[in-house]
């Protein structure tokens, strides 16, 4: 199925076998348990910690885009954690970016480890150059969050399931529509639908997606043992928002590569990211594996302060953390710990009209 058709059909899935009366949106089911007199039905809803209509909507959307089953979960780490606790066999080995989401990798040292999995670490554009002889598991992100460096997610298959190993890929910082990892050869997608998928910065939610049906049981069983569970409430919210991501990544990508050719060459920037730029490091690789560069762009001004000047001036970026959001915003990530330059901002493009945009971005730097 090609994109479109995936982003078009994404709007109609509910009404394919509809009869007279039914509500258009996905009810919003708030219940903590089912009626249910006699013995328990197979199949049959009986308390909230296994299951919920509403999130069972978000998935069958989520499994339409991704082109496989999912998983929700209350939060992208919520995914992430699932899916590495479920990989990772005792006195296993784990490797991650270095240069990943850092909250990845401090759950990883910090909770696998002492369960006796090894936990290794390599730079996203390194990642395959040692081999994957002796992991279970290569977790891997790109472009990476915040450094936008890039890895070819199907040599990278490839070659961990040579080696026996399981390829996970966090693929928040792109979604379904702009990279398809499970395409790719990837055992399976978390993604942090707090982000682009919801896209209007009101809730958090996570999922894990993968065509390994033995790998989509054990997550159901993981969360509904560890409780790890989504409300229907943020459930329902990034469903609505869902509809209107294909629509919006549109305009935040188109934004982004626009005011990316703007900013080159800007006097108050010491270094750009961006993978659509033909000087990126892995520009090749981000045409043939990307749909689009995307709408995340690293800036590199000269400083801590020259970095707040620029996102405090101006009035169109919103100074918080996440991204993805319709909002444009942006922040320095070493105020994370992050190991960028001090002046390094990673801006998130938003959906505000580009005449507007543009220019106030290129004033709030020129004043930096
Ligand atoms: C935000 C983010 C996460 C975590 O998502 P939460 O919903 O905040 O738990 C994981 N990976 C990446 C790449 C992210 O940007």
């Amino acid at each position: 199925m090609d994109d479109a058709t995936r982003a078009a059909q994404l709007l109609h899935l509910r009404h394919q076998n509809g009869v007279p009366g039914d509500p258009v949106t996905a009810p919003l089911i708030a219940t903590s348990t089912f009626y249910l007199p006699g013995d328990p039905l197979a199949g049959v809803p009986y308390y909230g910690r296994p299951t919920n209509p509403t999130w069972e909507a978000l998935e069958a959307a989520l499994a339409h885009l991704e082109g496989a089953e999912c998983v929700t979960f209350p939060s992208g780490m919520a995914a992430i954690a699932a899916v590495l606790f479920v990989l990772a066999g005792k006195g296993g080995t784990v490797l991650l970016p270095s240069d990943g989401y850092y909250a990845t990798r401090r759950l990883a040292a910090g909770h696998l480890a002492r369960f006796g999995v090894s936990v290794i670490e390599r730079p996203t554009r390194t990642l395959a150059d040692d081999g994957f002889d002796g992991i279970a598991a290569v977790f891997l992100e790109t472009p990476s969050n915040p450094g936008l460096d890039l890895c070819d997610i199907a040599a990278i298959a490839q070659a961990a399931h040579a080696a026996g190993a399981r390829v996970v890929v966090d693929n928040t910082t792109m979604t379904p529509l702009l990279q398809r990892p499970l395409d790719l050869g990837a055992d399976a997608v978390v993604a942090a639908d707090t982000k682009a998928p919801g896209g209007h910065s009101d809730a958090l939610m996570g999922h894990v997606a993968s065509r390994d049906a033995a790998l989509i049981a054990a997550l159901r069983d993981w969360r509904t043992l560890s409780g790890s569970i989504p409300g229907p409430f943020e459930a329902w919210l990034t469903l609505r928002g869902l509809e209107t991501l294909e629509l919006r990544l549109a305009r935040m990508c188109a934004t982004a590569a626009a005011l990316a050719a703007r900013l080159q060459g800007h006097p108050k920037l010491r270094a750009l990211c961006y993978p659509g730029l033909p000087g990126h490091p892995d520009h090749a690789l981000a045409a043939r594996q990307m749909a689009a560069p995307g709408f995340l762009i690293g800036l590199t001004l000269e400083s801590r302060d020259a970095a707040e000047r620029f996102i405090t001036g101006c009035p169109l970026i919103l100074p918080a953390t996440s991204f993805g959001s319709v909002h444009t915003s942006a922040e320095r990530r070493t105020r994370w710990g992050d190991a960028v330059a001090d002046g390094f901002v990673r801006l998130s493009v938003g959906i505000e009209p580009e005449k507007a945009l543009i220019p106030a971005i290129l004033q709030a730097l020129d004043a930096a």
